[in-house]
């Protein structure tokens, strides 16, 4: 049925003498509010939207301020369910006014007739679920309560304004502006001494302006912004093309892209590029004038990593520099206390050379706080300004704040959700939230929202809500509701995605951090946009998982658990690698399967920059074997670890980990060589595991020549390369030296059965599967020999070994004999530390800077090994991290994986 003919159906409400009986209602007529009150009663449900301000538009409705524009491309910023609404409605301008925006939803609003169903002038300020009949209740400042099965809030993340934190602002006689409701008559500001206080998005949009009519401007300024020019005019012309080339597949694409906006995954990483190569693309994006852009083309770093990060923050400083005349306010203005993108960046036209004007001052807050505000000035510590207007751009209780203004929110047994909220936001996928049967958020705390183009993400959200719906009736199902496994889960795995991004380093109002007393944590999803609707999708076809459904003539039916339980960088790996449907790597035989990594290998971020990198050979028991040797670039000589690849005995070299050895050797300020053993099925056992012995022998003696300290050396591998390295420690013991100081073993083989449960639960699915290592022992070693501690280093004596730390994956077929190596080795009084990596697959701690969530891990091991050779804690950088909260403790690490 067209659109059209479905929305001119009246929506059969019904009313009785205390409440407006409906399906469903919705609070908010914004964005969300209306597509809600469309695709509902397309499905056929009675909807009412109950809407505070007296027309559409929500956020547009509210933010008449002089300069307000959107600052997402509007060709970008628009509904996309509808095509026939996209040829209908153009936009004039790359980033469209206030005005224009809410004339666009004044025209959606007529075009599908939705006024009819919206109650105006109608706060909703109470909501109550009664158990019995399995309705909510809402209470309401005008007209009749509403009573309603599903309770829909798609109140907005950002309509809750911040009240001003400061005395004495009732005293001021003068006029007093909020940007957040901000009158519909012109304001005349001509002649006049204006305060704008606040400098995030609303006051840089905003002060350029009202600098041209005011006499004198004085800017309050609490904490300096990024800001980027929007080079406003036309949608530029390579977007449209890209747009009108193929509509539907460029909506697509922008669905499944991390921000809602489709731009390409960007590859190079910072320190692979020259410094006029990243000035270029720095330009560029300055030029270009678009948030989205800077924000995720410069380098694949950018976003991830606090180098990275550094240098397009200096860059931006750069800018502000050049372009405000007075180095004093240059420097107020430039921010140094947040990384680049950890809070909001704001799109500007002319906002830093407005400072060049004479009618213009800035008052830095972090020099001479506001002391007090009186009937006609304001009065720091050092100065009292005179004015006749304050405009507050003081920002919004973000996320929370309208839903917790509807209070109270009591869901199952009468518990309240600020009670249930008082430490921060709790929900599932920021759309549900556990005892509150039927009520959903549109983009609630815990969903992509603010760190998307909410366009994308509130259509996402309403279809897979309204979907849900449609479904529930279908099968007789009348409630609905997360159950506290799914929530907690969610709640790690958001902690899991922050961990990938830099917002958690920002006191923003991302975090919470901008009102006094708020409960602080990084509120929305930084997994992505794309991600999180794969999420939403897997839910449903896992047969609603997470969630209690229930009617009176149907089961109950509740699938429980969690969502996500990998790490959120491996699930995206994970992903790649099954859409990618490559034949198992053992079908390609020994050296096709070489080949094959060494392809892969190919494809990887090259590992960073270390001091110098010498290749060279070594004396082994009957061949030479080449060693590749990393140097850090501190003065030497340094402590020597031998390292030892992964590979199964059959595949890599001593280059294969090298972005691993790079890092390690960063981290640890040590060298590290890694060892070219041989490989089967040409060298069968126990030859790679002679050789390692042989090398690390070598490389002892031969320390001082290599550049390294003489004394006791250290060794690690990984995964068949951590089997070398637990081997070599006990025929080091065994064989009168070499002296070995500590001993890494990251995923190691420990022995040759395949009956621990590991084998099992994670038999396919996470890259090493059960069948390419039984192809991988196969080829090394006869089953008679297996049983030889060189083999199976868990049926040797462990006693008298060097101490070790053991690294050990949730999902690894490996894990558990990683875990059996680290408990005999402790229970035969070898000193033993271990880290079992939760939501982390066999390849999370070699993939470096591709499995980002790794670095804590890396961290960790990189101590260790400091610790091993009598160092001090490492580098500050390391350090900084771990205060930082870039890396999870390790006994936190320990507890979750319990
Ligand atoms: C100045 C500004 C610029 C922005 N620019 C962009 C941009 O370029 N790109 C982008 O992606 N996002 C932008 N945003 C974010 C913007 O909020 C969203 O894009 C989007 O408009 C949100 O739509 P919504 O319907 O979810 O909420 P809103 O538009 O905020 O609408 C919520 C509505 O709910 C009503 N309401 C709330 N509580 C109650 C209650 N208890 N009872 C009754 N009614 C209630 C409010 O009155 C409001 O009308 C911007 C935000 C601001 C403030």
């Amino acid at each position: 049925m067209p659109d059209a003919m479905v929305d001119a159906r009246a929506s059969h409400a019904t009313s009785n003498a205390n409440a407006l009986e409906v399906d469903v209602a919705v609070v908010g007529a914004g964005f969300a509010g209306l597509y809600l009150l469309h695709r509902l009663r397309k499905a056929g449900f009675t909807v009412v939207a109950l809407e505070e301000a007296d027309d559409v538009g929500g956020t547009w409705y509210w933010n008449r301020y002089p300069g307000a524009r959107c600052d997402i491309q509007t060709i970008d910023y628009s509904y996309t369910f509808d095509p026939e609404l996209e040829r209908a409605w153009q936009w004039s301008e790359k980033y469209a006014t206030q005005p224009e925006i809410l004339r666009y939803f004044g025209f959606v609003a007529d075009r599908y007739d939705l006024r009819r169903d919206i109650r105006f002038h109608t706060k909703v300020t109470a909501a109550n679920w009664d158990q019995a009949s399995e309705r909510w209740r809402l209470t309401t400042d005008h007209g009749a309560a509403v009573s309603c099965r599903y309770y829909i809030m798609a109140t907005g993340c950002l309509s809750a304004p911040k009240p001003p934190e400061i005395d004495g602002v009732k005293d001021f006689t003068g006029e007093v502006y909020f940007t957040g409701r901000w009158p519909h008559q012109p304001v005349n500001l001509a002649g006049k001494r204006v305060a704008v206080i606040g400098t995030g998005s609303s006051g840089i949009q905003s002060i350029p302006l009202i600098a041209e009519q005011a006499a004198q401007l004085t800017v309050f300024q609490r904490t300096p912004n990024f800001a980027l020019p929007a080079h406003n005019g036309a949608s530029p012309t390579d977007r449209m093309a890209l747009l009108e080339g193929d509509r539907a597949g460029y909506r697509e694409q922008a669905r499944w892209s991390l921000t809602g906006v489709p731009w390409p995954q960007q590859l190079a990483v910072s320190w692979q590029l020259s410094d006029a190569e990243r000035r270029e693309r720095f330009e560029k994006a300055w030029a270009a004038g678009d948030l989205v852009y800077i924000l995720t083309q410069l380098w694949a770093d950018q976003g991830v990593d606090v180098d990275g990060n550094a240098r397009v923050a200096e860059l931006f400083r750069e800018k502000i520099r050049a372009i405000v005349k007075d180095p004093e306010t240059a420097a107020a203005l430039t921010p140094h206390d947040h990384p680049f993108g950890a809070k909001r960046p704001c799109l500007d036209t002319n906002y830093y050379a407005t400072y060049n004007r004479p009618n213009v001052t800035l008052v830095n807050l972090r020099q001479e706080p506001i002391k007090q505000i009186t009937a006609s000035s304001i009065k720091t510590d050092k100065r009292t300004v005179d004015v006749d207007v304050i405009v507050f751009a003081t920002g919004f209780d973000a996320m929370t704040g309208a839903i917790m203004a509807v209070h109270p929110i009591t869901g199952r047994g009468g518990k309240s959700l600020s009670e249930v909220w008082a430490n921060g936001p709790q929900s599932y996928l920021g759309l549900t939230v556990a005892g509150f049967p039927n009520l959903f958020m549109i983009t609630g705390p815990g969903s992509p929202s603010v760190l998307s183009n909410m366009a994308v993400s509130i259509e996402q959200h309403v279809d897979w809500v309204v979907d849900r719906l449609i479904a529930l009736r279908e099968k007789g199902f009348t409630t609905i509701e997360a159950t506290e496994t799914a929530q907690a889960g969610w709640a790690r795995h958001m902690a899991d995605c922050s961990m990938l991004t830099l917002h958690r380093l920002a006191n923003t109002w991302y975090t919470g951090a901008n009102v006094p007393g708020k409960a602080q944590g990084v509120m929305p999803y930084t997994g992505g946009v794309g991600p999180y609707r794969s999420i939403c999708n897997e839910i449903v076809s896992g047969g609603m998982l997470g969630f209690k459904l229930s009617g009176q003539n149907v089961a109950e039916q509740c699938n429980d658990g969690e969502v996500v339980r990998l790490q959120p960088d491996v699930r995206l790996v994970l992903n790649m690698l099954e859409e990618m449907k490559l034949p198992p790597i053992e079908s390609f035989g020994a050296q096709g399967a070489r080949d094959f990594v060494a392809q892969f290998n190919a494809s990887r971020p090259a590992g960073r920059p270390v001091g110098e990198v010498v290749d060279g050979t070594l004396p082994g028991p009957d061949a030479a074997l080449p060693y590749r040797l990393y140097r850090p670039a501190t003065p030497g000589p340094h402590p020597i670890v031998v390292y030892f690849h992964g590979g199964g005995w059959v595949l890599g070299d001593e280059q294969s980990d090298d972005p691993f050895c790079r890092d390690m050797c960063r981290r640890t300020g040590m060298i590290v060589v890694s060892v070219g053993y041989r490989h089967a099925p040409e060298h069968r056992f126990p030859t790679a595991a002679e050789d390692g012995f042989a090398a690390a022998r070598w490389i002892a003696e031969h320390a001082g020549e290599l550049g390294g300290q003489g004394g006791p050396v250290l060794v690690a591998g990984w995964s068949a390369g951590a089997n070398i390295a637990a081997v070599t420690c006990q025929l080091a013991r065994d064989r009168g030296g070499p002296e070995i100081a500590g001993q890494l073993l990251v995923c190691p083989v420990t022995d040759c059965t395949f009956d621990r449960p590991s084998y099992n639960e994670n038999a396919a699915g996470y890259f090493l599967t059960r069948s390419l290592m039984y192809w991988f022992w196969d080829i090394y070693c006869s089953p008679a020999d297996r049983t030889d501690p060189r083999a199976s280093p868990l049926r040797g004596k462990l006693k008298g070994l060097p101490p070790a730390f053991v690294v050990t994956c949730e999902f690894d077929p490996l894990r558990d004999e990683g875990i059996a190596y680290a408990e005999a080795l402790a229970a035969a009084g070898v000193p033993v530390e271990q880290l079992n990596a939760r939501g982390h697959f066999h390849s999370s701690f070699t993939m470096v800077d591709v499995v980002i969530t790794g670095v804590s891990g890396r961290v960790q091991m990189a101590e260790a090994l400091r610790r091993f050779a009598g160092l001090p804690p490492g580098s500050r950088q390391d350090n900084e991290d771990v205060r930082r909260g870039r890396t999870a403790p390790r006994h936190e690490i320990d507890a979750a994986a319990k």
